[in-house]
This record gives structure tokens, sequence and C-alpha cells, in this order.
């Protein structure tokens, strides 16, 4: 076996020093990972282990694929950032590239995700302010219970979630929050000020909370109907990972803009961009809004590499595929404490029963080889790399089908 070590220090001297020096902002599982390939991650002292959270979706191609590598390696050699005083060479390919896998016009690229949730925010205020002729000050943005949408203090402000909140005021005012699935909560809640609703076509972070099956649609012709932005937040969703290029597809609903992040930058780079048509995104002007690393050459190249995987490889119906056999498979675990398997594609997640601590569950997994993590304590995600093989989803099952029937 090759040896994986990259360093001397071992798992424990590492974690002690990441907790010396790092802030406490996450609680890490007791793991570290030095090297990464595929579906397989090792640790220091060359344990291998299955990805079964892929970075919270953002390593759907694979870690270090090799196309968005060789990608990455070329663009280095050549130029890595520009900023946008200039114009560079590879930006304009991949927002083509991205418009064109997306089916908009145009398209805003920042880096991280919460920044393309800003971009849409402020997007939707400019446009209500510009097109629909509310006063600026004014505009008003519905969004969703159990929403998430990034760490910022203007997202943060319409989170329900009191550990992502308490603290952090004064907040952004503007929003108003309603349940998540109530097509009539959003009718009723739309006034002469709303400009946009904002909505996750799958509540990733809520524990894979999939909405009824008519949601999108009802959320879509609603929008219509009053005149205002219906605003997808596909950061975790998109790009293959519920079995379509975006979770909105499955209801064939076109929302006037996107949030895109994490697989665009295939598992490499913090890559972001809001994606609308023209009549939307052509409200911003030189000035209104920018970064610094936004578009960059290297994003660009990688960001390219990252959706010709997707495309080359059918990654959408690999996931679409799998994820049927995986729901079939978690569902016919014998475990008294499991409520409910839920998910679409490859984007799945197990529930247990309420008050359930789902934490030592997650060491048991990672002591078999199988990497997940729990969200609100009772519920695990399982969202592997999509180019994982049905050999290795067998093996994978084994492991959790073994831990939670001992449970
Ligand atoms: C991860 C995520 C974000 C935020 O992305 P960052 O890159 O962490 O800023 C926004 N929306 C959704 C739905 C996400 O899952």
């Amino acid at each position: 076996m090759t040896d994986t070590r990259t360093s001397s220090a071992s798992s424990a001297e590492i974690m002690e020093l990441s907790e010396k020096v790092g802030a406490h902002n996450y609680h890490p599982l007791p793991v570290v990972i030095s090297t990464a390939e595929g579906v397989w991650v090792h640790d220091p002292e060359g344990r291998r282990y299955m990805d079964f959270l892929s970075a919270y979706s953002a390593v759907n191609q694979g870690h270090r694929h090799p196309r968005i590598i060789q990608a990455l390696k070329d663009q280095a050699d050549r130029c890595t950032l520009t900023s946008r005083a200039f114009y560079n060479d590879r930006m304009g390919e991949f927002l083509q590239r991205l418009c064109d896998y997306t089916g908009y016009e145009m398209a805003l690229p920042m880096n991280t995700g919460a920044e393309a949730v800003e971009t849409a925010l402020k997007t939707a205020r400019l446009w209500g302010t510009k097109v629909k002729g509310i006063p600026d000050g004014e505009q008003e943005i519905i969004c969703c219970e159990e929403n998430f949408h990034g760490r910022t203090i203007t997202i943060v402000s319409f989170s329900t979630d009191p550990l992502a909140r308490d603290g952090f005021g004064p907040f952004t005012p503007g929003f108003k929050v309603i349940p998540y699935n109530d097509p009539q909560a959003l009718e009723d809640a739309i006034g002469d000020k709303t400009v946009a609703f904002l909505v996750e076509p799958i509540q990733g972070e809520a524990g894979v909370n999939v909405p009824d099956e008519g949601y999108l649609k009802a959320v879509r012709e609603i929008c219509t109907r009053h005149g205002i932005l219906m605003i997808a937040d596909e950061v975790q969703t998109g790009f293959c990972r519920t079995g379509r290029r975006f979770a909105c597809d499955h209801e064939d609903v076109r929302p006037d803009m996107m949030c895109l992040g994490k697989a665009l930058g295939g598992g490499v780079l913090p890559v972001s961009a809001v994606v609308a048509d023209a009549d939307v995104l052509g409200v911003f002007t030189p000035g209104s809004h920018g970064s610094t690393f936004g578009g960059n050459p290297l994003a660009a190249a990688v960001g390219i590499a990252a959706i010709d995987v997707l495309e080359d490889e059918k990654l959408d119906e690999h996931a679409e595929e799998l994820g049927e056999y995986v729901r079939q498979r978690l569902r016919a675990i014998d475990c008294p404490r499991i409520r409910q398997v839920r998910g679409k594609g490859l984007l799945n997640a197990v529930v247990f029963d309420d008050g359930f601590e789902a934490w030592d569950v997650c060491v048991a997994l990672k002591e078999e080889g199988l990497l997940a993590k729990q969200t609100h304590g009772n519920i695990i995600r399982f969202a592997p790399p999509l180019v994982i093989t049905r050999e290795e989803i067998d093996q994978a099952l084994d492991i959790i089908t073994r831990v939670f029937e001992a449970i």
C-alpha cells in the first residue's frame, strides 16, 4: 500500500492543535483527513474511510477528479487572478458554460454560497426598486422557517435557528419568515412591498427536508401571479446531487434566479454564482456590486471542468439510479429507533426518534470506515460523491446496516 502520510504528526496531535488555535465554531468528528481520492479519504495513520458527506455536497465530482485537477494546474501555470478591474480570458467562457448548463441568460460570479445568496438578495432589492418601483428601503423578501442560506449577518437575520442567530444582532430588516412547504402561507404573506421569495427546493441543513410534490410548482405559480421573483437556493441541491441538474427540475420549475455554489467549484475552490435572465440581473451597473476574487481565471477554469465532468459522466442519471437503491436498502434496515428515510438522488437522510443523539452512531460509522455527520442531533445525512460506484455503495450500506442494527 502506498504511504498516504504527508506529515509526521498523529491524528491526536493535529486535532489538539486545531482545537487550541482554531476558534471553536465547529464540532468535527474526531477524524483527520490528510489525503483523498474519489470517494475515499485517508487519515495520517493510513486508515481509509468513505466520505459520505462530500463537504456538504461541494465534492459531487469526487475528491481530486483528474480532469478538474488538470484544469486547475494548467490555469495555475497561465494566470490566476486579475480582479474585475480588467477582463480575463476565462470568465466569459465560464459564464457562457454556466448559462448553457442552467438555461439562463446571465450570471454573476462570486466565491462562497453565502455571497451568492447575498448577491441574489441585493439583486431582488435593486430589481424591486428599479423595475417594480418600490421605494428604496421598503423592499420585502419572504423566506422559510428552518432555512439555511449561509452565515452573514443579513442571512442569519432571517434564520430561525437560535444557534445561528443568538448574540449576532442587530439584524437586517426587510425579511418575513413563513412555514416551509406551505403555498398558502406564501400567498398570505405577499404584500405591496414584496419583491421575492427565497426558498431551498430541498432543505439540506434542516435534515434533507423534502417538500410535498407540487410545492415548487405552486410557489412558481404564486410568484408569477404576484409579479415577485422566485429565488431558488440550489447551493447544496444543485449540480446533479438530487438526481437532476437542479432540484427544481424534478417539478419542471424554472425559478427567476438560482443561487449556486459548492459543487460548482469541483471540490477544489470556492466558486459561486447567481444566474438569471437579463431583465433581472441586468439591473446592476458598474460599481453597484462586486468581488475581488469573483470570476477569477483559476475559478473559471475549475468551474468549466466541474460542469464538464457532471455532464460527460452523466452524474445526474447516476445519482437518480443509485439514490433509489440507497433509500430502498436504508428502509430495509431493522432498527426500531429509525423513524423515516427521505431524500432525492444521492441527498438522503435517516431520521431517528425525537431526542435521539446520533453523535455516537456517527463515531461508530467512522470506526467502521464511513464518514457522515448528524444534523439536528437525530438526523444523519448520507451524501457521497456522485462518482461512487454500485460496489462502493454496497460496501457503505453494509457498514450502515451493521452499525444501525447494533443500536
Ligand atoms: C452551504 C450552503 C450555503 C452557504 O454556502 P457557503 O459556501 O458555506 O457560504 C447556502 N445555501 C445552502 C442551501 C447551503 O447548503
